[in-house]
């Protein structure tokens, strides 16, 4: 089996080939989110895994914040995620770079028809707001245009993490227990 440090590389390049389709996506259909949405990570029944906030966990541990994030969380009181800031003039994800594989897929994949057949799943935002963005997406997927499909990518996940990349929590409890995960990693490195 692989190490823990190599299953995470693993995952970040999972993710960074979500990110390279999104691109490829927007470049060729110019959909976006809305300026200052964040409708999306508002949501109070977010679910996750574990598994896709460990390249996170281990980065916040690198850079000495692992406390102050699990801090964070336990105080955070509420079903949104703890990270996102939904106020007037500070919007987004606080850990944007290092955000989960739902996040990156959110707005931006497909699921597919009994076929195999991608099809967009919009946000419910852009659908009512920019209506002829999401037809654009429609009409790139029809001429064989690629985009994530969020299945696939939570199979990959799996295959690297098999039990963590299959349990999905709401996300602040798979962000902690990424969290826990890379505490007790380095914990025990410590003490060995
Ligand atoms: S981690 Fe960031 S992008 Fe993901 S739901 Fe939370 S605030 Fe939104």
């Amino acid at each position: 089996m692989l190490s823990l440090y190599h299953r995470i590389q693993k995952i970040e390049s999972l993710q960074k080939t979500v990110d390279k389709e999104v691109r490829q996506c927007k470049s060729h259909t110019g959909i976006e989110c809305l300026q200052h949405c964040a409708h999306c990570c508002s949501y109070e029944d977010i679910t996750a895994s574990p598994a896709e906030f460990l390249p996170f966990a281990w980065h916040a541990w690198r850079l000495g914040l692992l406390d102050q994030w699990f801090d964070e969380l336990d105080k955070h009181d509420g079903t949104t995620c703890a990270f996102a800031r939904l106020s007037e003039g500070a919007w987004g994800c606080r850990i944007y770079p290092a955000r989960g594989l739902i996040c990156r897929l959110f707005g931006f994949s497909a699921t597919t028809d009994k076929n195999g057949k991608a099809l967009f799943a919009a946000c419910h935002t852009l659908r009512q707001h920019k209506p002829e963005l999401v037809e654009s997406v429609n009409g790139y997927l029809g001429r064989g245009g690629k985009i994530p499909v969020i299945a696939r990518y939570y199979q990959q996940l799996s295959a690297i993490e098999p039990a963590l990349g299959r349990e999905m929590l709401p996300i602040n409890q798979a962000i902690k227990k990424a969290i826990e995960i890379i505490y007790f990693h380095f914990s025990y490195r410590e003490c060995a």
